[in-house]
């Protein structure tokens, strides 16, 4: 139901670059039907010395190339829904702690006649749980003053961050979720195309820079490493760029750091002497590789490239909602069984509603807003790209953001996915991935209110960036050197990276329609102005 559902006819390759450009093959429909059956991964499989010897090379074995994929940018999950978690993760206690705790010390405010306790969103709440937590609310009294303004249902915003990257238990924080064993999967993971493309465009842009002697090379929420490896490894031969870098991965989960590492085949080795002080290299390129847990930690005042691929979308949003009271913020609250987690709207417009949701019309217009019953907005992104044009704007460089978007405002886009289907947004929160469309206009816009010395491209789709880079002719060469099998995958990688689709599972709509991520993932580069356009952007 839910693919058919999804399995929309969409044109082949309807975007405008690969319609010009000369393809090199025409789709493959049995590879794309051996993907949509959930097979064991195919795997292609170099040896490790030659592949660092030539980037023509196909890349390591040890992960799939071809797996079971989504495109996270079919769904928009029905809102109104109460879930059953099968049993209460250490997550779910924290999170209903949160919502009751301070539940409970905002009645007792208010019994004692603080008006503040307006403030909680009470319309939910029965009398005859009152009486239950009677109890514990003689217990927090004596903490009333320190959470006087805070209580009852959490913004989506704080759902989303606690379930992705809370510390303990957070989707990301424990687990390897990406490829066929587990959620998701991402363009890096479908093809060392995609990064060595990437590569292509950060050695572009490094010229276009003049070629400086030191650059940080940032990679804001590196997955497995996957495209940072392949983008190393396609740029090993070009020497004087590979010896300028400093590699800084922006990672909060342990786990992918340490899957980071092992990917870019890292090792430890001492600066000084008696070996108290040690730098991490990577054996790919000869760079420095260090790990930070967000981008303000990465030291300033050197050139900059960053990179960030399906990053933004893991941000957390805000979800506002018109109602006959005026736009309201969707919360998460506990049902009244304490059971279940549910969605409630705010009684009246809260901070974040006249905070964000003002500011992010107020770079609409009337008539888009009018549209809209529903409207997303995430301060997490716009906060991210004032800091990231501020420091191209310093240090001078640029960023490549690649994501699943649309380059105006979203309305109702945030969806969960666990092991490669669209789960209910509030079931057993932690074991899902949450993710959210981004808005490419807020990007822009918040990137320019920061710098007048920084300049934003784009959006274009993924397919005309990669197509302008040049993958038509890396598959080529590619293709050139592989075994039939090599090929076959090589092919429905390229498909999947530059097909045009709508769908999560990578099943065409018919036998002659392919479908990819070509379309629906966009690029946007944010540039110091001295160093002019970028490719190909021009
Ligand atoms: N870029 C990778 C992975 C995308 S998934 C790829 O395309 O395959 C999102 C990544 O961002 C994960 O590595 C996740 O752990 C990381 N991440 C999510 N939120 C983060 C945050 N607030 N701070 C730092 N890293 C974060």
């Amino acid at each position: 139901m839910l693919r058919r559902s999804l399995s929309r006819a969409s044109p082949l390759l309807s975007n405008g670059l690969l319609q010009t450009l000369p393809l090199p093959f025409a789709p493959s429909t049995r590879s794309l039907r051996s993907l949509s059956s959930h097979t064991t991964p195919q795997t292609l499989n170099p040896s490790p010395s030659q592949e660092e010897e030539s980037h023509e090379n196909l890349r390591d074995s040890s992960r799939p190339t071809v797996s079971v994929s989504i495109d996270r940018s079919g769904l928009h999950n029905s809102p109104e829904h109460s879930h059953n978690p099968s049993s209460d993760s250490e997550l779910v206690k924290h999170l209903k702690s949160i919502i009751k705790i301070l539940l409970v010390i905002a009645r007792a405010l208010e019994r004692r006649g603080h008006r503040h306790g307006e403030a909680v969103f009470r319309q939910s709440r029965k009398k005859d749980r009152e009486e239950k937590e009677q109890k514990k609310e003689r217990r927090c009294k004596s903490r009333d003053v320190e959470f006087e303004f805070r209580g009852g249902p959490i913004s989506v915003a704080e759902y989303m961050e606690e379930v992705l990257t809370n510390p303990h238990s957070g989707f990301y924080i424990n687990q390897d979720v990406f490829g066929a064993g587990g959620d998701f999967i991402t363009s890096p993971e479908v093809s060392q195309m995609f990064g060595e493309m990437i590569g292509v465009w950060t050695m572009c842009l490094w010229e276009q820079m003049g070629q400086p002697e030191e650059v940080n090379l940032i990679e804001l929420g590196p997955g497995r490493g996957t495209l940072m490896a392949d983008l190393l490894r396609g740029s090993s031969k070009f020497v004087n760029f590979k010896k300028t870098l400093h590699i800084h991965m922006v990672e909060c989960s342990p786990t992918l750091q340490k899957l980071q590492y092992s990917a870019l085949k890292c090792v430890d080795e001492a600066v000084n002497e008696d070996g108290s002080t040690k730098r991490t290299i990577s054996m790919l390129s000869g760079s420095p590789v260090s790990w930070h847990s967000t981008l303000e930690q990465v030291p300033l005042g050197t050139p900059t490239i960053i990179i960030a691929h399906e990053f933004y979308d893991a941000l957390p949003i805000h979800q506002f909602q018109k109602s006959s009271r005026g736009w309201c913020e969707k919360m998460v609250d506990v049902s009244e069984d304490s059971l279940n987690f549910r969605f409630v709207l705010s009684p009246m417009p809260t901070p974040a509603t006249l905070l964000y949701l003002r500011k992010r019309c107020q770079w609409a217009s009337a008539e888009e807003v009018a549209k809209l019953d529903h409207i997303e907005v995430c301060p997490k992104a716009m906060e991210l790209t004032h800091q990231i044009a501020k420091r191209i704007s310093s240090d001078g460089g640029g960023a490549l953001i690649i994501d699943y978007g649309k380059n105006g405002i979203i309305s109702d886009s945030l969806q969960a996915i666990q092991k490669h289907k669209f789960v209910n947004i509030l079931d057993n929160p932690g074991s899902a991935d949450l993710s959210a469309y981004v808005d490419f206009a807020s990007i822009r816009h918040s990137a320019k209110e920061v710098s007048e010395h920084i300049s934003v491209h784009g959006p274009i789709t993924q397919s005309q960036f990669l197509g302008y880079l040049g993958i038509n002719f890396r598959v080529e060469a590619l293709l050139q050197n592989s075994t039939e099998e090599q090929a076959e995958s090589l092919k429905t990688g390229y498909w999947q990276l530059v097909g045009d689709g709508e769908a999560p599972f990578w099943e065409g709509p018919n036998e002659q329609t392919p479908i990819g991520m070509g379309n629906r993932y966009l690029a946007m580069a944010i540039v110091n102005k001295k160093q002019g356009v970028p490719v190909p952007f021009e």
